[in-house]
């Protein structure tokens, strides 16, 4: 296993961490997926800074990230990033879906954040290919880590058996 790097399987928003990423979409007013579970769970302090980022700046881009309060969550933070949706692939999907996880990480080491947990971004409605994802998603994570010494744990939270699979399976190399 790959030094700093967790994987586990499970619900992002019961996860200890200082934050957790959410694959929010550009509107940031949440939606459904892991989106729904961490608005539902983290109450509505995180809807209200996400309105209000949203009043200031119009939302989020694809391959951007913004921070707000964990509200009710164990989470400190929840940063909310946008990936890609899948379209064949010619649409420079998987440089957006790296940015996507590289920017979520400059905005942790921004805050001062040493732990951080990531859903498999992309790989639900947005229908990004599982595999390629989570090659791209340690791959980021690695090389992001091995520049940065302010982050000490990343743990890639998957909530289904494929991903967590696929996961494990990539880290043992
Ligand atoms: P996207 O629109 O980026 O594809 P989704 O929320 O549809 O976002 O899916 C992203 C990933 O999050 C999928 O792999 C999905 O299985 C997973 N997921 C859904 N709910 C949760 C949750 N509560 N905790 C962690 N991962 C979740």
């Amino acid at each position: 296993m790959k030094s700093g790097i967790e994987v586990v399987k499970g619900d992002i928003t019961k996860i200890e961490a200082d934050a957790i990423v959410n694959a929010a979409n550009s509107s940031l007013l949440g939606g459904g997926g892991v989106d729904g579970a961490i608005h539902s769970a983290g109450g509505k302090a995180i809807l209200d800074e996400c309105v209000a980022i949203r009043n200031r700046q119009g939302g989020c881009r694809t391959g951007e990230a913004v921070i707000t309060t964990g509200g009710k969550l164990k989470a400190k933070y929840v940063i909310h990033t946008v990936g890609p949706v899948w379209n064949g692939g010619k649409s420079g999907e998987e440089q957006l879906l790296g940015d996507a996880y590289r920017n979520s990480l400059k905005i942790a080491v921004d805050n001062g954040i040493q732990t951080i947990a990531f859903p498999n971004i992309s790989t639900g409605i947005y229908h990004f290919p599982k595999s390629k994802a989570a090659e791209i998603a340690i791959a980021t994570v690695s090389d992001f880590l091995a520049e940065n010494d302010s982050i000490n744990k990343v743990v890639f939270v998957c909530f289904d058996d494929e991903n967590y699979k696929l996961y494990q399976d990539l880290l043992k190399e």
